[in-house]
């Protein structure tokens, strides 16, 4: 299927979208071949391979054990915060996993498990991505059932080694089902100008070849009400954050200091509600809370914090009635989806492929672009906000300190957020004629990305993460 605005938006669990949902639908969609194989029954042992990023930094960012769960068979979109805790323990205390045993039927093995059965390979990188993760299936004579190599790709995509090709044709064959199919931005403004379209209206036509305007509609409240309550989960809890950085939750407290210093929400502190959004929101993540990967985990704290912006501080927001509120809602995700399909169809959305600038400076970007749009922005001042919040996140690496996505990520997303602010108001003071395009800064990107050395890429070997003493 072509890329939509619900694989840009989708729920999962922290703390990374490539390191944690994507493994994890990697050995759900591994257990579901193994059922529908008929070899289930037979398995008596597993053996699981990491390579490149996913090894480096799958401890920090819990890639072993959403692979634990994935092949028990839950979908991160549906696993709840306390399934993980409960299923963690019982792994733990029993050293048995229950193989395929939350896939549609009964069809569950158990097994036991060590730790000894993933093996990690940090220093060897796949052909295809650096994200790559083996899984071999054995009988009780250790002969090999069944096995599979699946890549994460960012933001929770998968790919299964060697269905590149027929993937990219279906791909290629479900945008032709499009109204107005888009690759660059030149294709969407074109579109939009054609028909006297706005961006958020051009994603809507798209997004209803598959599915009504109403389903879309609830689909993208539902995603808000994700990221709302991702929010207020995060601001009940206290003390440090999960790993052993020591790094201690800010949301509670500042929330508590920004309830007393503004009372009724004076626009004066709109900066200090935008930080607490996207703090509360990445200590979520990092506590492997429910999140919606926007477009990834790492960097899902900006998207909500420019949309709270957008709801509390755009124009007509005071006093306007839920329904009106939802409306802006509805168009800030379609408009900001718009701009992740560009940035998915021709660089990336992965830390591991192409540094922070491909997770926080994509989410920037998309905020960026749904807060201009809402803001009354044409296509071209739109596309310009996108443009001007990536241009000033190239080149940002991804370093994060002990592996864990904290430091430097969860402040990261402020500082996106911001950005996305500013760049939406600097377009919106111009009238969308700019120097550089945003399909040149996204080409620009990714160009960065592949001369990126890899010790940026997710790996944390190099920047702060080995500048930095973990105490
Ligand atoms: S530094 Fe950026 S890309 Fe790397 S883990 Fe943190 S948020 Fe993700």
């Amino acid at each position: 299927m072509a890329v939509g605005v619900f694989d840009l938006f989708s729920v999962g669990i922290g703390p990374s979208s490539s390191h944690t949902v994507g493994p994890m639908r990697a050995a759900a969609a591994f257990a579901a071949e193994l059922a529908d194989a008929g070899v289930l029954p037979a398995v008596a042992g597993l053996r699981v391979d990491l390579y490149g990023s996913l090894a480096a930094t799958g401890r920090g960012h819990g890639t072993m054990t959403a692979v634990l769960l994935g092949l028990e068979g839950f979908a991160p979109e549906l696993i709840l915060p306390e399934q993980v805790d409960k299923r963690l323990a019982d792994i733990a205390a029993t050293g048995k996993l229950r193989l395929g045993a939350e896939l549609p039927g009964d069809r569950g093995v158990v097994l036991a498990y060590t730790a000894e059965d993933i093996i990690l390979h940090p220093l060897t990188i796949l052909p295809r991505h650096t994200n790559g993760v083996k899984f071999a299936a054995l009988d009780a004579g250790g002969a090999v059932l069944h096995e599979g190599t699946w890549f994460s790709v960012g933001g929770g995509f998968i790919v299964r080694d060697g269905e590149e090709d027929a993937a990219a044709a279906e791909l290629e064959s479900s945008k032709a089902q499009l109204p107005y199919p888009f690759r660059t931005a030149a294709e969407l403004l074109a579109h939009c100008e054609a028909n006297n379209l706005s961006i958020s209206q051009v994603m809507l036509a798209n997004e209803m070849a598959s599915r009504t305007e109403a389903d879309i509609r609830a689909g993208l409240l539902h995603i808000r009400d994700v990221m709302e309550e991702c929010k207020n989960s995060a601001i009940r809890r206290t003390g440090l954050l999960p790993g052993g950085l020591n790094v201690r939750r800010r949301a509670p407290a500042w929330h508590t200091r920004l309830r007393a210093e503004d009372p009724t929400r004076d626009p004066k502190f709109w900066q200090e509600w935008v930080n607490l959004v996207a703090l509360a929101v990445n200590e979520e993540n990092a506590s492997g809370g429910r999140v919606v990967t926007a477009p990834t985990n790492g960097a899902a704290g900006i998207i909500p914090a420019v949309l709270f912006y957008a709801t509390h501080y755009g124009p007509g927001m005071e006093g306007a009635t839920p329904a009106e509120r939802d409306d802006v809602v509805v168009r800030f995700l379609l408009a900001a989806g718009a701009v992740g399909v560009l940035y998915k169809e021709q660089a990336s959305i992965s830390g591991a492929e192409v540094g922070c600038q491909g997770e926080v400076g994509s989410a920037s970007s998309m905020a960026a672009a749904g807060l201009a749009e809402i803001l009354g922005g044409t296509p071209a001042q739109v596309e310009n906000a996108a443009e001007i919040a990536m241009e000033h996140n190239l080149g940002l690496t991804c370093d994060p300190i002990g592996g864990l996505v904290q430091v430097p990520c969860i402040e990261r997303n402020a500082i996106g957020a911001a950005k996305a602010v500013n760049a939406a108001k600097m377009a919106l003071w111009g009238d969308g004629d700019h120097r550089v395009s945003l399909d040149e800064v996204i080409i620009t990107m990714r160009e960065t990305g592949r001369d990126m050395s890899d010790k940026y890429k997710e790996t944390a070997m190099g920047g702060l993460a080995v500048n930095v003493v973990e105490c």
